[in-house]
């Protein structure tokens, strides 16, 4: 009997609370109500672009090749920010970049969340990723939406890509770093680190390869994770390669967008894997000839 009253007691507790909460969402200011909306509402461009990624963040997952919180997205989205985006308030302090960036400047940029899984932000892309804004001494930057998710720890080196990238004028938007299981095992053997030889190997497997990953592989010897001398060797990397294998780790990619530099990690993938395929049937695999590969460079005027 008592346990039943007990029980009556926490049920009408419970119905106060809920009459409670909903009372206090109708009474909420309008102003609060439109700060909880999503920043990607009404924005078809910037949501097109962030739903993208989260696209790509699912494919990294699936794959494999992004373990617990492993890898990192960040996307210049600052061409897709309308008039009151840049009026929006900041929803944190302003936190240090580490670098001071000048060419990003009023940068708008879609980042993964520090900690966050990739197979997480493939579904909730503005709960495990945020949009932050540069401000304007470019060392510091502040979220702007939706939620507080600090980005990722290696900030500074995909933003120090990106302040390189608009220097240069180039087209590219986006940067991704992953651990592609194949690619990775090959980076395991210091035969293959030397320059051009793992892009030979690659571009040899399958012609699409070298047409759909025209630059190659570049190599970056094993380096601690998040350190500068990292980051400076990427930047260095990627000013002949829009992928870098960094040794024992992962790849870091530069593209278009996600999809792009997706694209160009997948197919150098499928080559690794084919390779791999060749050797446990027990030998070496041929490779297309060298006259082949000048064939596609002239057929499909590729840079290489
Ligand atoms: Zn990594």
């Amino acid at each position: 009997m008592q346990s039943y009253d007990k029980d009556r007691e926490k049920q009408n507790k419970k119905v106060k609370n809920s009459l409670l909460f909903a009372h206090l969402i109708v009474s909420l200011p309008q102003n609060y109500l439109k700060t909880m909306m999503s920043i990607l509402e009404g924005r078809q461009a910037l949501k097109a672009e962030v739903m993208k990624t989260a696209e790509v963040a699912g494919y990294l997952w699936q794959n494999g090749w992004a373990e617990r919180n492993g890898g990192n997205i960040t996307v210049n989205v600052t061409d897709l920010v309308d008039k009151a985006i840049k009026a929006l308030p900041a929803l944190t302090e302003p936190k240090p970049i580490g670098v001071e960036l000048p060419q990003l400047r009023g940068c708008y940029f879609y980042c993964k969340g520090t900690g966050k899984r990739m197979r997480d932000l493939a579904r909730w892309p503005m709960q495990n990723g945020a949009i932050i804004r540069i401000l304007d001494d470019c060392a510091h930057y502040v979220i702007i939406g939706d939620e507080v998710v600090w980005p990722t720890s290696e900030l500074p080196s995909h933003l120090s890509v990106h302040a390189r990238l608009i220097e240069k004028g180039s087209p590219y938007r986006a940067t991704v770093h992953t651990h592609p299981i194949e690619l990775v095992a090959m980076s395991h053997h210091k035969p293959f680190l030397g320059k051009d030889v793992l892009t030979e190997i690659l571009w040899s497997m399958i012609p699409e390869t070298k047409a759909f990953c025209p630059l190659g592989l570049g190599i970056v010897p094993y380096t601690l994770p998040g350190s500068n001398e990292l980051a400076e060797a990427t930047l260095k990397e990627l000013e002949n390669y829009d992928v870098v294998m960094w040794e024992k780790h992962g790849v870091f990619a530069q593209g278009l967008d996600a999809m792009d530099a997706f694209d160009q990690i997948d197919v150098l993938s499928k080559s690794a894997k084919i390779y791999i395929a060749a050797r446990q049937m027990g030998f070496e695999p041929e490779g297309m000839t060298q006259e082949q590969m000048a064939e596609m460079t002239r057929a499909f005027h590729l840079p290489r």
